[in-house]
């Protein structure tokens, strides 16, 4: 009972711990997955580090590169102007256009005193060959003379990158922020930088800049002196960073620069504009300009982030993730295989025990079962046919005791050797080979596989024979080899006794059935209308000329042998006897395919059967001798025997069913009567022959000259009538006038001429048939009485 749970729950534990180690291995393996994902992604992170501190740096250097070039340019151009007195405009800009590098502007304000101004505006007009004054330029953009003050630094020489007008005459002093810085820069060699300014006639992108502005001196420089003027540097900080760096598309910084001089908010003086990327990196330097300082920002793009997207990562992870499913499966396969192996070791052990131990109990069962079938003879051999197993069964048939038989006795000793010699024998023709004695029992086992039992007389120990069915079949060990044979008897003797009494029975019924005239059978006829012949003896196969094999089967084919004009009261009379349980009894005929028609009588008595059917046995016999002696009689009956025509009992029913006919239906009916004249004489003359021979050919004359239909008696003697139906009085005086010239036109061979009387009477509506026949009668009378040999016509 807790066979099948246990053997569940041990399965379940194996499945379980298979399922346990693969799940061990799969997390193992994923946490080893996520150290080294963490490990990779450290690396990456470092190295983006590295590379984006690289990169900065690179942009660092470049950017303040450019700064202090911008310095050193401006302070070279400084140079040039402490070193000379006089700069024409043309050397100006021989000097300063191939400092032009990223540079937006250099000019150069000299120093006028308020007193000078009108004198150094002709002078300059002069020299640079334009109209030329100090110019203020108000907050709405126009431009106007400048106000009198006692100072001025307007712009005399400019070098611009830009094509646009330069503001020639500007006055540095006439706007706060610029006057600002000239302030700053007071001291010889030193250098200022304004706020961020809106630079005027640059390219609008570019707008927003820085001047630096450098005082020159008259050297040598003496203490307290006043520059004489100021070199400047206007610089657009997109032009300076931007050029000949990558574009904001592709660049992988981002880059901005804010202005700390101003108070407060630090005002953005560049940025790159490109799109920073999510990370945590970033580079801050100071930037120095003179006496100004900037803050650089550099932090990653978002292109840089792509240019160094690794997919170490996510490779490391499939892969790990992969490996360690790989693994569990691997392991899980391993270990539940393991577990399977050893759980069927363990169940094939149980298994072998169970059925060690029904093997036990089957033994004693069929050990029993052997004993225990006393009717039945079970006897198994060795190969040689020695006894090894010999039941009870077999001690009662056979007369030996198990002791006796066992290890002595073989199954030949137990069969009569004469049929075991006559066995062998005819085994040894049909093989084609010898069959011994021995093997003749085991013979016919071994070709047909054994299934078929034989009969044999056995011989008991006392010597007494008995009959058996012995059924061998062939022994077989594990391996499918033959060990032996197995043999099993029932006596058969009674059975045999009441088969030969059952033999003898058909045999009997058979002889007294072929004796019968005509054939004895059983019909059966079925509920659902179905019919067939259980037994039919052989006398039915000659009455119908069927197969009686088919006839077991279906009577159809008797029914298919019937006059079709019978077949209908046939039928008919087998449904009544069938629903009355009466008697059947019937005269029919058959029409077959050899005899030809015959006449039948059957008769039968029907019971209820089984399966609610009815049962009938009776006999059939061919009646057709006797029909046609009862045809002949009948024949004889209403025929004249001399002359061959119909008689007067025939005339007289004739005439009664035509009166019959002729009153139903309306029709016309006519007599002739006739009787020949003196023929007394004749008989007289030429003796009694001869007037037969008279009334013969007589009758034949009339006979050849009467249609069909009419019917032609001789009523007695020489009196004759003939039956005209369909005829009225006048067309049968016309018949009797052609059969009156037909017997008189001839004369009848050694008589002469014989003449006759004629009468005649058609039908009266009403009329009975003897007053019929007397107005005819009275005819022939009145024909005689009118001197014969004539036809008198209807009388009134
Ligand atoms: P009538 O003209 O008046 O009829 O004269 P008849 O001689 O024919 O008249 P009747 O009826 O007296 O005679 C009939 C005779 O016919 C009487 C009988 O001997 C004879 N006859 C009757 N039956 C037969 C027969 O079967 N064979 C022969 N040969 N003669 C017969
Ligand atoms: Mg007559
Ligand atoms: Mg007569």
């Amino acid at each position: 009972m807790w066979k099948v749970p246990a053997k569940l729950l041990a399965q379940l534990g194996d499945e379980l711990s298979a399922w346990g180690v693969a799940l061990a291995a799969l997390v193992a393996g994923g946490l080893l997955t996520g150290a080294l994902a963490i490990a990779t992604q450290t690396f990456y992170k470092q190295q983006l580090r590295q590379r984006f501190e690289l990169l900065a740096g690179e942009r660092y250097s470049r950017i303040a590169e450019r700064f202090e070039e911008q310095e050193q340019r401006l302070d070279g151009l400084r140079r040039f102007f402490s070193y000379s007195n006089e700069v024409t405009p043309s050397e100006f800009a021989g000097f300063a256009r191939p400092l032009l590098r990223r540079t937006q502007a250099f000019s150069w304000a000299p120093r006028v005193e308020g007193s000078q101004r009108v004198a150094f505006e002709r002078a300059s007009s002069e020299r640079l060959q334009m109209p030329y004054g100090i110019r203020d330029r108000s907050a709405d953009g126009t431009w106007q003379p400048a106000a009198a003050r006692d100072l001025y630094y307007p712009i005399l020489y400019t070098q611009a990158t830009s094509q646009q007008p330069q503001p020639i005459g500007f006055d540095l002093r006439g706007q706060p922020l610029r006057a600002a810085t000239l302030a700053r820069a007071l001291s010889p060699g030193s250098m200022a930088v304004s706020a961020p300014l809106d630079m005027l006639n640059v390219e609008p992108g570019y707008s927003r800049g820085l001047l630096i502005v450098a005082p020159v001196f008259s050297e040598p420089a003496t203490e307290g002196a006043v520059p004489r003027g100021y070199v400047m540097a206007l610089l657009s900080l997109r032009q300076l960073i931007n050029e000949s760096l990558p574009t904001e598309a592709d660049d992988d910084l981002v880059v901005r620069i804010y202005d700390l001089s101003s108070g407060g908010a630090h005002e953005v003086l560049f940025d790159s504009g490109n799109q920073p990327a999510a990370l945590s990196l970033v580079s801050s330097e100071l930037l120095h300009l003179a006496d100004h300082h900037f803050q650089l920002d550099i932090r990653p793009s978002v292109d840089f982030l792509q240019a160094n997207r690794s997919s170490a990562v996510a490779v490391v992870g499939i892969f790990g993730g992969l490996l360690s499913l790989l693994l569990a499966t691997l392991l899980y396969s391993l270990f539940s295989q393991r577990q399977r192996a050893l759980g069927l070791v363990a169940r094939r052990t149980a298994e072998l025990r169970v059925s060690e131990q029904s093997l036990r109990e089957t033994h004693n069962q069929l050990r029993s079962v052997l004993d225990a079938a006393t009717q039945v003879a079970i006897i198994a051999t060795s190969l040689k046919g020695v006894v090894s197993t010999f039941n009870a069964g077999a001690e009662r048939m056979l007369g030996y005791s198990a002791g006796e038989a066992l290890g002595h006795l073989t199954l030949e000793d137990l069969v009569q050797p004469e049929e075991l010699h006559r066995r062998a024998h005819t085994l040894s023709l049909r093989y084609g080979r010898e069959i011994g004695a021995g093997q003749a029992m085991f013979a016919e086992t071994v070709r047909e596989g054994g299934t078929q039992p034989v009969d044999w007389t056995l011989v008991r120990k006392d010597g007494s024979h008995l009959l058996a069915n012995m059924l061998v079949t062939t022994v077989l060990d594990e391996q499918g080899l033959w060990v032996g044979y197995l043999a099993i008897c029932i006596d058969v003797t009674e059975r045999r006794r009441v088969h030969e009494a059952l033999a003898a029975r058909d045999r009997l019924l058979e002889k007294l059935s072929a004796e019968v005239p005509g054939g004895i059978y059983q019909y059966r006829l079925d509920a659902d209308g179905h019919s067939c012949f259980p037994y039919a003896s052989q006398g039915l196969h000659d009455i119908y000329e069927v197969d009686l094999a088919l006839l077991r089967e279906d009577a159809t084919v008797v029914f298919q042998r019937i006059h079709p004009d019978d077949l209908e009261r046939v039928r008919q009379s087998v449904r009544y006897s069938a629903e009355h349980l009466t008697p059947w009894r019937e005269e029919y005929r058959v029409c077959l395919p050899r005899a030809g028609l015959r006449w039948v009588r059957g008769e039968a008595t029907p019971e209820i059967g089984e399966h609610a059917c009815t049962l009938w046995h009776g006999y059939l016999t061919d009646i057709s001798d006797l029909k046609r002696v009862e045809e002949e009689l009948r024949a004889l009956s209403v025929t004249d025997a001399l002359t061959g025509i119909h008689n007067r009992r025939y005339f007289q029913d004739r005439l009664g069913s035509e009166l019959e006919r002729a009153r139903r239906d309306g029709l016309a009916l006519a007599v002739i009567m006739l009787d020949i004249d003196h023929f007394k004489r004749i008989n007289d003359q030429y003796g009694h022959a001869v007037g037969d021979l008279v009334l013969r050919t007589l009758c034949q004359r009339i006979g050849q000259r009467l249609r069909r239909t009419d019917v032609f008696c001789r009523l007695g003697g020489e009196e004759f009538m003939v039956l005209c139906p369909g005829s009225d009085a006048e067309q049968a005086r016309l018949l009797a006038l052609k059969l009156w010239h037909g017997v008189r036109e001839v004369p009848v061979e050694g008589v002469g001429r014989v003449t006759a009387s004629f009468g005649v009477a058609g039908w009266r509506d009403g009329e009975g048939a003897d007053a019929l026949l007397l107005r005819a009668d009275a005819g022939v009378y009145a024909a005689k009485m009118a001197g014969r040999d004539r036809v008198e016509g209807e009388l009134p």
